[in-house]
């Protein structure tokens, strides 16, 4: 490609809306252009990485057995209320929708477990056929509360979906581990240095899951991890070990005591301290947070109860109320009480809730990690301006209280595997894996006949991947101070060819146009800058786009050389001759090194 018909246009200046670097680089390299609020357009250099990451991801799922697929992207309402989704959908409004002529009303595919389930019941009929795993890299529409961070966090994006059909949990078990394993080879491939979470499964729903973070500052999820054991899970999901909270002089029974203007728990613990407990601290008290659960029937108030110096997980909240609803479930959206709601349920001030009388909600649920019913705890009174100090769970609550886990696990909490303690880092999710189960087969009934000549709902796993997502997570990874540094696998291109003559300079021109042709001719993707521009200007635009590889053709051409250099490598000076042949051996060495890195995953 010569640079003059790239269309290319760098912007010196960020651009002002760009919180991390990837919406930065790619935005100022012209990789990205927005075209609306959350919706951006892929010029031509990022077409080129999206086909790349695309090439890759196929290539790997394909070795794992997956049959590529499209799916319609507007899918019938009627078939999401099969499974069920629709009400979860629309009450969490993931789902964009549209309208056709006759009114009929579709959404437009956040995911496609519907579409392929209906599929598979009608072609995948006997046993024989199982396992069977189809798939696709398509666009998806999710109505993103906040879209931010360019290509990261989008209303529409293309995804790598796949989704696996099973007899026996065992051969989705064999499925979900090779799905586990070409996920593992697709982002060595990549580039990326991606690793498996355990994670929560959410509206998708199933038994079991795994995320694939890329480390990353920026990244919207927090990991809890012990390098020594291999535990990682996310936040939403992470187990741990907390030392118990130790005893305090309490009184004998609970005891109402005045707490002039003292809600939030160091605030209490402190009055408190100054006014006859002194030995009483925050992981004695009782930490009660109101919520409103919303279902597709009815919206349930509920208390979520964790010791005073630890947080409620709103995910596991969720989820543990799901469980306790069972057939009035699922939860679709959990929210705080207003403060009009709190003064409803506890007859008092924000700030005074807790779980003995006067409390009024429909589910009261407690955390099992950190809270002892037996022990004495101090807990608000339902009473504005007092606390109960003394008070036992076992004992004095005014509330039913299911146990469950609850308490968000941070860092410096014991590994739920026995020793040693956990971490925490940022990550950006790439790829999910799923075990679904029978979930949506049995909803939606579909069905292959066994061996035993009967019929049975098929058992389902679903994988995805961001696969527009990898191209900013692959940015984040890979940049310094003068652009982008793309991993040779996804580059636009790989090598740039900078002439720095004097217009007209025959022998520079001569000797750029002839490696150029032979890297072409080796099938190497190769820029040869034939712009009218300053050799600087040059080198700070290729530097910016990501270039792995430049070669100089210069003053030195005078002597035979020109100069040759990775992006944030070192210069060398290589007869013209055998310049094509340096860059074309330099790329092919890095595809290799990272195909021995795939072929490294166990
Ligand atoms: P997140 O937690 O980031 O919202 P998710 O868990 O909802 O993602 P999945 O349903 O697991 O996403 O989708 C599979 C993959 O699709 C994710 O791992 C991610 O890489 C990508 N993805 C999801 N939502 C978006 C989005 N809004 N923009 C770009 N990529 C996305
Ligand atoms: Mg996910």
């Amino acid at each position: 490609m010569r640079a003059s018909r790239m269309n290319l246009t760098t912007l010196r200046e960020d651009p002002a809306e760009a919180e991390i670097a990837s919406h930065r680089l790619l935005t100022r390299a012209g990789f990205l252009y927005k075209s609306g609020a959350g919706l951006y357009l892929y010029g031509p250099l990022l077409q080129r990485v999206v086909e790349r990451i695309r090439r890759i991801v196929s290539e790997e799922i394909n070795r794992a057995g997956g049959l590529e697929i499209t799916m319609p992207i507007m899918q019938e309402q009627a078939l999401w209320e099969r499974s069920g989704r629709w009400a979860t959908y629309q009450a969490s409004r993931t789902m964009l929708t549209v309208k056709d002529r006759s009114g009929q009303v579709f959404g437009l595919a956040p995911t496609a477990e519907e579409v392929v389930t209906d599929y598979a019941s009608k072609v995948v009929t006997s046993y024989k056929q199982l396992p069977v795993t189809f798939y696709q890299q398509h666009t998806k529409f999710r109505d993103e509360i906040r879209p931010r961070f360019g290509l990261m966090r989008v209303k529409e994006f293309i995804m790598m979906d796949a989704y696996s059909f099973h007899d026996t949990t065992a051969s989705l078990d064999v499925t979900y581990d090779g799905m586990r394993v070409a996920y593992q080879r697709a982002f060595r491939r990549l580039g990326l240095e991606a690793f498996a979470v355990e994670a929560d499964s959410g509206a998708i729903g199933g038994s079991g899951s795994h995320e694939f973070m890329v480390a990353a500052a920026v990244g919207e999820d927090t990991i809890l991890y012990n390098a020594d054991s291999g535990y990682a899970a996310n936040v939403e999901r992470a187990h741990g070990r907390i030392a118990p909270a130790g005893p305090w002089t309490a009184p004998v029974a609970a005891t109402l005591v005045h707490t002039p203007a003292v809600g939030a728990i160091t605030d209490v613990i402190g009055f408190l301290n100054t006014n006859g407990y002194a030995d009483v601290q925050a992981v004695h008290a009782l930490k009660c947070v109101l919520f409103v659960a919303k279902t597709a029937t009815a919206d349930h108030t509920v208390a979520a109860f964790v010791r005073g110096d630890r947080d409620v997980n709103e995910v596991k909240l969720t989820n543990a109320i799901t469980r306790l609803l069972g057939d009035a479930g699922p939860v679709l959206n959990l929210r705080p009480m207003t403060p009009d709601e709190v003064r409803a349920a506890t007859g008092a001030e924000p700030g005074f809730a807790g779980p003995g009388t006067g409390l009024k909600v429909h589910l009261a649920v407690a955390d099992k990690l950190t809270l002892d019913p037996a022990a004495p705890t101090v807990a608000g009174a339902n009473k504005t301006d007092h606390h109960l100090v003394g008070f036992r769970l076992d004992r004095d609550a005014g509330v039913t209280l299911t146990w469950d886990d609850l308490v968000t696990i941070r860092a410096g909490d014991g590994d739920p595997k026995g020793t040693g303690v956990l971490d925490e880092k940022r990550g950006i999710e790439v790829g999910h894996i799923f075990k679904l189960g029978t979930k949506y087969s049995v909803a939606m009934g579909a069905e292959y006949l066994g061996q035993d000549q009967k019929r049975h709902p098929f058992i389902m796993g679903c994988y995805g991947i961001g696969t527009s997502r990898v191209a900013a997570a692959a940015v984040e990874q890979h940049h310094d101070a003068d652009g982008i540094r793309w991993p040779v696998t996804i580059a636009p291109y790989q090598v740039v060819i900078v002439p720095t003559g004097k217009p007209g300079d025959a022998a520079v021109e001569q000797a750029a146009e002839g490696i150029y042709q032979e890297l072409l001719s080796q099938g190497i993707d190769v820029i040869l800058d034939d712009r009218d521009q300053k050799p600087g200007v040059k080198f700070k635009d290729w530097d910016l786009v990501g270039i792995p590889y430049r070669i100089v053709a210069g003053r030195g051409v005078a002597e035979g050389l020109v100069e040759v250099k990775p992006r944030g490598g070192e210069v060398a000076n290589l007869p013209i001759a055998q310049a094509a042949a340096a860059a074309a051996i330099w790329i092919k060495e890095r595809i290799a090194e990272r195909n021995a890195a795939a072929d490294a995953v166990r």
